[in-house]
């Protein structure tokens, strides 16, 4: 990979979303060259590879991978927080996958880190970047909520296949896919969110829910109910529906889709990475951080004011 004309890129932990997204988004993008890889197991052809991450700073320190001035950590949530206080250290420019930690303590002590190290962090949330939710939001502005329902059911063998970091503490379960609808309904909902009730299903095997419902609502007292289900075969569901005195939208497809009354009208070939690293790129340039933490924030309300059930032991 070239370096030249752009920002020389670390990338830690080659799991799936690094294949899946980061990597080609990197290579179609001009922004960012990914220069040195960091993996336990894997190699990325073209560039310098450590197999751990306190290898690449002590060789950092020695004043080796000079160029590399960010790094994106791709790892799971559990492990976060000292990837990025270390990189934050070291000065590097820092993304993170979503979620952006394990506790909501752990991203507010990165944020504070981050702004007296003069770095930017950036927290993705890369469902923020489907092609429906700005133009949600925009829509949405100055309209009057009366309900929202948010539907996100999926396959977990499907989609995590093999991942047990998911189902250990600190892990999300089955909000890792559910904090992305929050990601979304925190970013076209203005005001503050609220946590009223929920439930939480643990398998009896297992230490995170695979189910959850939320009852929540807007700053303007609206109820906004939230479905979050990992045992769904067949169809999958990622919808939000919200009913306002001037008219119905629903996003589909995770914010791929966006409908006003029934009628499609945003659409397009999925560019949520590609955004989201053309975001970083500006973010470096302005030298300006972007870390909201309102998704991870509900999430945890969720966990506090959950019930908590027992169900089938859930076995892949
Ligand atoms: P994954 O396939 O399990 O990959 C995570 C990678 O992180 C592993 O391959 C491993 O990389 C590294 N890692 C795991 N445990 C580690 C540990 N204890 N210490 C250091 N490194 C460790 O998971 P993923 O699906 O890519 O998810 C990673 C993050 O991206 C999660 O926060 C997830 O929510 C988010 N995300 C995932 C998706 C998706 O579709 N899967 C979509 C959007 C966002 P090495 O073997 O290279 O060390």
């Amino acid at each position: 990979m070239t370096t030249s004309n752009r920002i020389a890129l670390a990338l830690a932990g080659v799991g799936k979303i690094a294949r899946d997204q980061h990597i080609p988004s990197c290579e179609n993008g001009s922004d960012f060259a990914i220069t040195v890889a960091i993996s336990r197991n894997a190699v990325i052809d073209g560039a310098e590879n450590f197999s751990s991450y306190d290898a690449f700073l002590d060789a950092r320190q020695n004043g080796k991978t000079d160029e590399i001035k960010a790094i994106a950590l791709c790892t799971p949530p559990d492990v976060r927080f000292d990837m990025a206080k270390k990189a934050i250290a070291h000065g590097f420019d820092v993304l993170m996958e979503k979620p952006p930690a394990a506790t909501i303590g752990e991203a507010e002590a990165l944020k504070e880190l981050a702004d007296k190290a003069g770095v930017v962090l950036f927290a993705t949330w890369h469902s923020r970047f489907a092609n429906g939710v700005e133009p949600a939001r925009q829509w949405l502005a100055g309209k009057t909520i009366e309900k929202v329902e948010i539907t996100w059911k999926e396959d977990v063998r499907r989609w995590h296949p093999g991942q047990a970091w998911i189902w250990e503490a600190g892990g999300f379960g089955v909000f890792d896919p559910g904090i992305n609808a929050l990601s979304i309904l925190t970013a076209i909902i203005p005001g503050q969110t609220i946590v009223e009730r929920a439930k939480l299903f643990f398998p009896e095997n297992r230490q995170q829910p695979i189910a959850a419902s939320l009852a929540m609502k807007t700053a303007g007292g609206a109820p906004i109910a939230a479905e979050f289900d990992w045992r769904q075969e067949g169809p999958q569901t990622w919808d939000i529906v919200v009913e306002t005195k001037e008219g119905r939208l629903r996003l589909a497809k995770g914010g791929a889709e966006l409908y006003i009354d029934d009628s499609l009208t945003v659409e397009g070939p999925d560019r949520e990475y590609a955004r989201i690293y053309d975001r970083f790129a500006g973010l470096i340039r302005e030298r300006r951080s972007d870390a909201d933490f309102q998704p991870l924030r509900l999430v945890a309300d969720a966990f506090l004011s959950g019930e908590r059930h027992i169900v089938e032991a859930f076995v892949e």
